[in-house]
């Protein structure tokens, strides 16, 4: 077995049933996720427009492409035709616009609403009081061409396991909380990388988001 169908069984080995392992490419060669696709990876996560729009034709139509990056709103178009979920849906003007472009494809967008829970400046996403805002709901449900599918959230970049584990252990809870007011198409919590995965599937994760770990390290972003 190659080194990387290892990590990937070492990965999918720790995994509970129900839980999606999407193998983060982002910088990978087309060849590489190839070796995963071989070894039967199908769900796939890359954080920019550009990359997702040149590598999803060149892989098989099977593939689950997720998107997880910062999504601007003018990447929208290229980005929907090819995201099987938005992570990253962070505000009502991008969900205004998802919206929107999801029309002109005549398609319903699947997205998770992005949970800003680190005590970082520089993460994005709505604060869990802004979702528990009826104002904002109502806003939220009246997009009938988005589906929301879950909650996605980053720790803390933190050797702080505790920290960690408390700020999972909100997104659980607020996922919980605001669950009765969507869809029941809305049963995804996307939570952990490769440094915490182990905390967030003690805090029911359903999508674990994981690139060096498989890939190898990245040598930027
Ligand atoms: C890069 C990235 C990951 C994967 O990070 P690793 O530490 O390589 O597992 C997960 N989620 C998001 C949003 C990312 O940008």
């Amino acid at each position: 077995m190659s080194t990387l169908a290892h990590n990937l069984q070492r990965i999918l080995n720790t995994l509970p049933q129900g839980v999606t392992l999407v193998a983060v490419s982002k910088t990978k060669p087309v060849q590489l996720i190839r070796e995963a696709y071989d070894a039967g990876q199908r769900h796939f996560g890359e954080n920019k427009a550009q990359e997702l729009v040149s590598k999803a034709p060149q892989m098989p139509e099977d593939v689950k492409w997720h998107f997880i990056g910062h999504l601007q709103r003018n990447k929208v178009k290229q980005v929907l035709p090819h995201a099987w979920l938005i992570h990253s849906a962070d505000s009502l003007r991008l969900l205004s616009e998802i919206d929107k472009q999801a029309v002109n494809l005549n398609s319903v967008a699947r997205v998770l609403l992005q949970v800003h829970i680190a005590q970082e400046e520089h993460k994005f996403g709505f604060l869990p009081d802004d979702l528990r805002d009826q104002k904002t709901l109502k806003e939220i449900s009246q997009f009938n061409h988005v589906q929301v599918c879950g909650l996605m959230g980053m720790a803390t970049f933190t050797e702080n396991e505790a920290q960690i584990l408390a700020e999972f252990a909100a997104l659980k809870a607020l996922f919980h909380e605001l669950k009765p007011h969507f869809t029941p198409a809305f049963t995804e919590l996307s939570m952990g990388m490769s440094g915490d995965y182990h905390l967030a599937l003690k805090h029911q994760s359903t999508l674990v988001r994981i690139g060096s770990s498989i890939f190898g390290e990245r040598n930027s972003h």
